[in-house]
C-alpha cells in the first residue's frame, strides 16, 4: 500500500512538474469566447509556416536541446527564448524554417562557411533526437506529410549570403543539404550585394550576385529580400524566374523602417508570385516602439556600459542588470494586433496572396504586447477573424502563400535545371 501511495505521488509529481514546465495559450483580453473557439479551430486545421526562427544560435552556442523546456529561459546575450517542442506544439506551427544565420562579422574574422555548417548540422541532429515531433523537410510536399503525421517540419535557409564565401559550388552544397532559401545579406553590405542600412558598394546587386540569383532559381532554392537594401529587392525582381520571398519583413507603409518593404515592391511581389512575411519584433511593426526603443538606448549607454565594465567576466550577472535597468525604462510595446496591420496593409496593396508570417522568433529581444512565444501564434488568426478576413484568407496567410510560391520555386526549378551552361558553375569567384 505505502509502495503504491509513493509510486502514485511520484507519479503526480512527474505530472505536475510537466505542466508547470509548458507555458498556456495566451487568451486575447476580452476575448469573444465563440470567436476564440473558432480561431483555434481554423489554426489547428491550417498548413502554417514560419518564415523565420533563430533558434539553432542557442542550440549550437547554448547546447540547447528544443526536448527541454525554454519557458522564461534566457540565450547568452540576454534574449529570451520563444521556442521548443512543447511551444511548438501549442503553435500550430508546421513548416518551420530553421535559420542558418551568419554574423555579418565574419566578413573580417572568416568563418562564414564553417559557422552554416555547424548550424545546419544541429537542426538535423534535434530532428534525429526527436524524430516523433520533428521531421527534416526540403520541400513543399514534405510539409504537408509533416502536417499528415502531427509533426513540425524543419526547413532551413541561410541568413546572409556570405556564407558561400563567393562561390557556386558553395551554394549548391547548400542546397543539397536541404537548405531552400537564402536571405543575400544581413545587416553588413559584402562583396555582392547591398544591405538594407549601410553603405551600398554593388549599386545593388553586383553581376555575381545576379548570377546567385539565377543559380537559386535553377535549385529551387528560395530567394529571400529581407535585410537587403531597395535597390536589391529591385534588382532580384528584375533577375528571378521564381518567386521570391522576404522571409521576416514588415511593410513600410505602416512603418516605415529600412527592414521593410516598399509599396511599389509589394506590388511587384504580388507580380513575381512572391510571399512577404511578416516580421513580429514590435520595433520593424510600429514607429512609436522603434523610437522610444532607440531612444532608450541611447540614453543608458552611460548606464549600460559601466555594467558591461563591472561584469565583464560575468555574462549572465550582466544580462541580470541589463533586465533589470530596462525593466526600470519601460518602453511602449506594439500589440499583437499591429501584425494584423501589416497584413491589412499588403493585403490592400498586393493582395491577399502576397502576405505571409515570419515571426523571427528567438531572434528578438522582445515580441509584441500580449505574445510570450510561439504558443500565441493564434492570437494573429484570432485577430484576422475578428477584422473579419474569411477561413480561406486566413490559411493562405498562415501558410498556403508561402507553399504556392514554394512549389511554384520548385518547378520553376524543375525547368531551369534542364538549361546548365556550366558558366562559372565550378570556378570559386573571388571579388576581391
Ligand atoms: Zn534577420
Amino acid at each position: 500500500m505505502k509502495q503504491k501511495l509513493i509510486s502514485t505521488f511520484l507519479l503526480l509529481t512527474f505530472i505536475f512538474s510537466f505542466l508547470g514546465q509548458t507555458t498556456a495559450q495566451t487568451m486575447p483580453k476580452d476575448a469573444d469566447q465563440a470567436l476564440w473557439q473558432k480561431a483555434l479551430k481554423i489554426h489547428r486545421k491550417a498548413i502554417i509556416v514560419d518564415g523565420h526562427n533563430d533558434i539553432p544560435s542557442p542550440m549550437v552556442d547554448d547546447d540547447f536541446d528544443l526536448g527541454t523546456s525554454s519557458v522564461g529561459k534566457f540565450h547568452k546575450d540576454g534574449d529570451p527564448f520563444h521556442t521548443d517542442l512543447a511551444r511548438f506544439k501549442q503553435s500550430g506551427i508546421t513548416g518551420e524554417f530553421f535559420s542558418i544565420y551568419v554574423s555579418g562579422a565574419t566578413l573580417k574574422t572568416g568563418g562564414a562557411m564553417r559557422r552554416a555548417m555547424d548550424l545546419i548540422d544541429a537542426t538535423y541532429r534535434e530532428t534525429e533526437k526527436h524524430p516523433n515531433e520533428l521531421m527534416p523537410c526540403t520541400t513543399a510536399a514534405d510539409i504537408r506529410r509533416a502536417k499528415k503525421q502531427n509533426k513540425v517540419c524543419a526547413l532551413m535557409g541561410i541568413e546572409g549570403g556570405y556564407a558561400i564565401e563567393n562561390s557556386l559550388s558553395a551554394l549548391r552544397e547548400f542546397y543539397r543539404l536541404g537548405v531552400r532559401y537564402m536571405t543575400l545579406t544581413h545587416n553588413v553590405t559584402h562583396d555582392w550585394a547591398d544591405a538594407h542600412h549601410d553603405e551600398p558598394k554593388n549599386n545593388g546587386l553586383s553581376d555575381f550576385g545576379k548570377e546567385v540569383v539565377r543559380e537559386m532559381n535553377r535549385l529551387g532554392m528560395l530567394v529571400d529580400i529581407s535585410h537587403v537594401s531597395v535597390k536589391v529587392m529591385s534588382d532580384v525582381l528584375d533577375v528571378s524566374t521564381a518567386p521570391i520571398i522576404a522571409s521576416h519583413s514588415g511593410a513600410r507603409g505602416v512603418n516605415d523602417h529600412t527592414r521593410n518593404v516598399p509599396d511599389d515592391i509589394l506590388k511587384r511581389v504580388a507580380k513575381n508570385g512572391g510571399v512577404i512575411m511578416i516580421n513580429f519584433y514590435p520595433s520593424f511593426l510600429d514607429a512609436r516602439t522603434n523610437t522610444e526603443e532607440n531612444d532608450r538606448a541611447k540614453r543608458l549607454k552611460p548606464q549600460l556600459d559601466a555594467l558591461k565594465e563591472q561584469y565583464k567576466d560575468n555574462q549572465g550577472a550582466y544580462n541580470e542588470a541589463e533586465r533589470k535597468l530596462l525593466a526600470e525604462n519601460l518602453i511602449y510595446i506594439a500589440p499583437y494586433t499591429r501584425i494584423v496591420d501589416h497584413i491589412d496593409h499588403i493585403k490592400q496593396v498586393a493582395g491577399i496572396d502576397y502576405v505571409g508570417i515570419g515571426s523571427d522568433f528567438d531572434g528578438v529581444p522582445f515580441l509584441p504586447a500580449g505574445m510570450n512565444g510561439m504558443e500565441d501564434l493564434a492570437l494573429v488568426t484570432y485577430e484576422m477573424l475578428r477584422r473579419g478576413y474569411s477561413e480561406k484568407d486566413i490559411s493562405k496567410v498562415l501558410g498556403e502563400n508561402f507553399m504556392q510560391a514554394f512549389a511554384q520555386a520548385e518547378k520553376v526549378a524543375r525547368i531551369e535545371s534542364r538549361k546548365i551552361s556550366g558558366d562559372g558553375s565550378l570556378k570559386r569567384i573571388n571579388l576581391k
